[in-house]
């Protein structure tokens, strides 16, 4: 990586930044994409519902989408943006003593990571048969038993929701009180979601698929998937700290169509603008950024 002036330096190269990459490459913009290699679903087994791309693995996926923007002319490298200064036509990124290359433009797709529980072997099943997203990975729990880590509404939503595919869930409050509206806890009932209190003490199964949960108390919960929704936090404070304005999750607003932030040059996209948070959503918003960056950069004449 040289520090003279790139056209866009794109931070982050996951589905995002990389999509947005290969296109800015195809209009011949000098990019740089500055990655630190910790993308959100390293632990997936697959990466479901992308067009095109039956199943393939975290890392298929990515090297694909690599291997195709660095064809088209960009340029890869793996360390950590730890700061951008300057403004619009002429910014810094700190990535490094030794690195500071020169923007006209930046995308932000560092995109975000995920809150785990801390269950005794949860890490273990985390990717496999332990998920956060029904919509990845509902279809592959399919005709199956379903636990749902949580003891609130939202755990109550999940559950609910998971029935699109399971064939029966399972509320796992793990030793504590489910906080429930009596309506909620009539609706659970009516569709057959049963609650369970005890607290975890192991999980169970082998070669990341799991086949139970052991109670507190000596009972067995047989389940083939557990899922939890614990929220997730950006990967990096670059954007608030560059002026970014955010929301009070930490996503960077944008305008949808160019993907612009609220700071005149910088772009944002992927899982760190918000929801939804799919592979597809974040290569589309890159591409988005890429359009708006290329034209932002063409003589004045031309209007957007
Ligand atoms: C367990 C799991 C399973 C999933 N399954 C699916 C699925 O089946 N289908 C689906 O569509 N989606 C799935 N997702 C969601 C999907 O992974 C994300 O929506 C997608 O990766 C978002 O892409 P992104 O480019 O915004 O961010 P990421 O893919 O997270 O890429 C961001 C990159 O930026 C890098 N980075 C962060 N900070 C910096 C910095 N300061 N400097 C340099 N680099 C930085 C990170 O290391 C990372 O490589 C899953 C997520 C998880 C956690």
């Amino acid at each position: 990586m040289t520090d003279d002036m790139w056209d866009a330096v794109i931070v982050g190269g996951g589905p995002a930044g990389l999509s947005a990459a290969l296109w800015l490459a195809r209009y011949r913009r000098r990019t740089l994409v500055v990655d630190d290699g910790r993308p959100r679903n390293e632990a997936a087994w697959a990466v479901h519902g992308y067009p095109g791309l039956p199943d393939p693995t975290p890392d298929e996926l990515r090297s694909r989408l690599e291997e195709q923007a660095t064809a088209a002319g960009a340029v890869l490298d793996h360390c950590r943006v730890e700061r951008v200064t300057g403004s619009k036509d002429d910014f810094t990124l700190e990535a490094g003593a030794a690195r500071q290359p020169r923007a006209r433009r930046i995308i932000l797709a560092y995109g975000r990571r995920d809150r785990v529980p801390t269950l005794p072997g949860l890490r273990d099943f985390y990717g496999t048969s332990v998920f956060h997203c029904p919509d990845c990975d509902g279809p592959s729990v399919a005709g199956c038993n379903v636990s749902v880590l949580g003891h609130d509404t939202a755990a109550a939503s999940l559950a609910l929701y998971l029935l699109t595919w399971a064939r029966r869930t399972t509320m796992v409050t793990n030793g504590r009180d489910a906080e429930l509206e009596p309506e909620a806890q009539r609706v659970l009932e009516h569709e057959g979601v049963s609650i369970r209190t005890e607290r975890v003490e192991a999980l169970q199964g082998e070669a990341g698929q799991l086949s139970g949960l052991a109670l507190e108390g000596g009972a067995a919960l047989a389940t083939q998937a557990l899922f939890f929704h614990w929220g997730t936090a950006p990967a990096s404070t670059l954007g608030q700290r560059s002026g970014c304005e955010c929301d009070e999750g930490g996503d960077i607003e944008v305008d949808r169509r160019t993907m612009a932030t609220s700071v005149p040059g910088i772009h944002a996209a992927g899982d760190i603008v918000g929801h939804p948070h799919l592979a597809i959503t974040a290569a589309a918003q890159g591409v988005h950024a890429a359009l708006a960056v290329h034209r932002s950069l063409l003589p004045p004449a031309w209007e957007l």
